[in-house]
């Protein structure tokens, strides 16, 4: 067995000897704590027929992890300066491929297809950069990515958001489209003092099992990301103002009265209030009225 990079004696030793200086940019802060790694690794249900695929692997901590449990690992890192250290510190472990790019720009699906050919699942494990956190995560789910599980360390407040059953604050178009996609699950929340440098911001992982099937029938998916974007566009606004502004001039608005009816929505309610289900029924009767 090889000795962890995570612990923080190894990680100050690493980082100084190859005189690397932390970008806050690039939202780097290392892992230096073993009970969350385990957590993260354990959270996403890898074995040896599984592949892994992780985002940011700064100089390895969470790699190291992963290529102990899973049959083959990638990691995917836009950093230049980690690349060599990563192919040093990584060098033990020959199921392990660096690759050096920026992950919202890379071609995930011709990547997952080449690179875990031989598995039985491939799922992202990552400690996200927080700056980019939900691009990232929006890229995985549009495309339709062949994935088991999305575990991820993020910021709280948007693993909150991930995770909102309607009627509150946190409630948004990005529950909506975390959950047309997933079941998400809330693993655990993280103190800073497990990152070194510390970030400012509250920490969590989240687990996001990709679902086979979307939970609700959509006639057209971007025609549904459309209106729930719309009826989020105001929050204070009831659903019909909102979409009023949106999809109707001023002499649409009875017919608008009478096709949120036909969705059994009263136009009072505000989008925070409304399921999937009730988005789903309602982008339908829109798009069969013909918008
Ligand atoms: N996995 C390491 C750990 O847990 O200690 C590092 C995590 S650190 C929060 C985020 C990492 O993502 C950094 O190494 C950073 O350079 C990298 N990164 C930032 N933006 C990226 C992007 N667009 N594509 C790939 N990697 C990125």
């Amino acid at each position: 067995r090889m000795e962890d990079i995570s612990t923080p004696k190894r990680t100050k030793e690493i980082i100084q000897r190859h005189g690397f200086a932390f970008k806050k940019s690039l939202g780097q802060n290392f892992l230096i704590d073993q009970n969350i790694l385990s957590k993260i690794v354990g959270a996403a249900e890898l074995d040896e027929t599984k592949g892994a695929l992780e985002i940011g692997p700064g100089i390895g901590a969470l790699t190291q992890k992963l290529a102990e449990t899973a049959g083959k690992v990638t990691a995917v890192e836009i950093d230049q300066r980690l690349i060599p250290i990563l192919k040093e510190v990584l060098e033990p472990y020959p199921h392990i491929r660096i690759v050096h790019g920026d992950v919202l720009k890379l071609d995930l699906r011709t990547l997952i297809e080449a690179e875990y050919a031989g598995q039985s699942g491939v799922s992202v494990v990552a400690n996200l950069p927080y700056y980019v956190t939900t691009p990232i995560i929006m890229k995985l789910l549009e495309e339709h990515l062949p994935l088991e599980n999305i575990v991820v360390m993020i910021q709280k407040e948007v693993a909150e958001r991930m995770a909102a059953a309607p009627g509150g604050k946190e409630y948004g178009s990005l529950s909506i489209a975390v959950q047309y996609y997933c079941e998400p699950e809330l693993v655990c929340i993280v103190p800073h003092t497990v990152f070194i440098p510390q970030p400012n911001v509250d920490s969590a992982v989240i687990r996001l099992k990709v679902r086979k099937e979307p939970p609700v029938a959509v006639d057209d998916e971007a025609f549904f990301f459309d209106v729930v974007q719309a009826s989020f566009a105001q929050r204070r606004k009831t659903i019909s103002n909102n979409l009023k502004a949106r999809f109707f001039a001023k002499e649409g608005r009875e017919e608008l009265e009478r096709l949120l009816q036909e969705a059994e929505i009263l136009p009072s309610r505000r989008a925070e209030t409304l399921s999937l289900h009730e988005f789903a029924r309602l982008s339908n009767v829109l798009i069969r009225a013909g918008l």
